[in-house]
């Protein structure tokens, strides 16, 4: 066994036997109802080696994690225009917060916070009609996977739909500055749909590996981008990842990472791996608790941490 294998092993037994839970999250019934004693760890390192364990190849909803790949697909559409649209500063505020947006004018500190991600949703719909963007999104995720089984679940969208009072605030205040440029409606169509894709820790690891190797997925052998923008991409991962819990996260695991509030962190570790931790059970933040933990003991036994072993 290698030692990525045996670590992996390691975390796996010591995230099933920690009493410490979180709380999930419950401003819709597909995520109260979720059982908070789950937890899965995938790693794919650089020569496409896998080490998983726990409950790996549960599917879980990736929420926000989703906006690393709608970020992706912007810049590749737009470039550097998209910086006119969003900004690129951790926020220090909750993912869902509003009272930013006031004072600088509808433009969103970055594309991870809401507003942010809601801002880059509208960038890839313009000029499509809402399903040709949402297949979109949806087509790059499994290519990057390489998994054509992974899906939406239709269920979370219409869920989303019905509670999202504040993203509708959000898109609206945004809206009233000029900064979308579609129906709000539509905008959050696809906004609510990307964030309901369901994937498990293994196929969101193996999406991520373009992240952790300067662009490329050498499992299809495609170049998804060039490497000063994967470097980029996880420069803003790092600062902006976790919302106002990022400082945190940079100091106790010290990689640039994602979370979303269905309990997933998509964790990359540049040139060595892409890492997938899910425990349903959030800190005060919205970041996933025995993910948080699970990824400080990884890049500690592992050496991985991008501020030195
Ligand atoms: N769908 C969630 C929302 O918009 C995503 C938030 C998250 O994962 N932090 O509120």
């Amino acid at each position: 066994m290698s030692k990525l294998e045996s670590v992996v092993k390691e975390i796996a037994e010591e995230m099933r036997a920690r009493p410490d839970r979180g709380e999930v999250a419950t401003y819709i019934p597909e995520l109260a109802g979720v059982d908070a004693g789950q937890f899965g760890i995938a790693v794919v390192d650089a020569a496409g080696n896998v080490a998983a364990g726990g409950d790996c190849d549960t599917s879980f909803l990736i929420q926000s994690i989703s906006k690393v790949f709608t970020l992706t697909l912007a810049l590749g559409k737009v470039g550097d225009r998209l910086w006119k649209r969003v900004g690129r500063e951790p926020s220090g505020s909750p993912f869902n917060s509003i009272v930013q947006l006031e004072n600088e004018r509808g433009i969103p500190r970055n594309p991870f916070i809401n507003a942010g991600a809601i801002a880059v949703t509208d960038v890839i719909l313009s000029g499509h009609q809402p399903r040709e963007a949402l297949g979109e999104i949806l087509q790059f995720v499994r290519f990057l996977a390489d998994d054509p089984s992974i899906v939406i679940d239709e269920a979370v969208a219409a869920s989303e739909q019905r509670t999202g009072f504040r993203n509708r605030a959000l898109a609206n205040y945004m809206k009233a500055f000029g900064v979308l440029e579609n129906p709000v409606d539509y905008t959050l169509g696809v906004y609510f749909h990307h964030c309901a894709i369901a994937m498990t820790c293994r196929q969101l690891a193996m999406a991520g590996r373009f992240l952790a190797l300067s662009g490329m997925n050498p499992a299809t052998g495609h170049r998804i981008v060039h490497a000063e923008r994967a470097r980029r991409i996880n420069a803003l991962m790092l600062t902006c990842g976790h919302y106002d819990g990022s400082g945190e996260f940079a100091y106790l695991v010290g990689l640039p990472g994602k979370s979303g509030v269905g309990g997933g962190i998509l964790v990359v570790a540049p040139g060595k791996a892409s890492i997938v931790v899910w425990s349903p059970g959030l800190d005060v933040s919205g970041n996933s608790h025995l993910g948080r933990i699970a990824l400080e003991t990884l890049t500690k036994r592992m050496g991985w941490s991008v501020f030195g072993a």
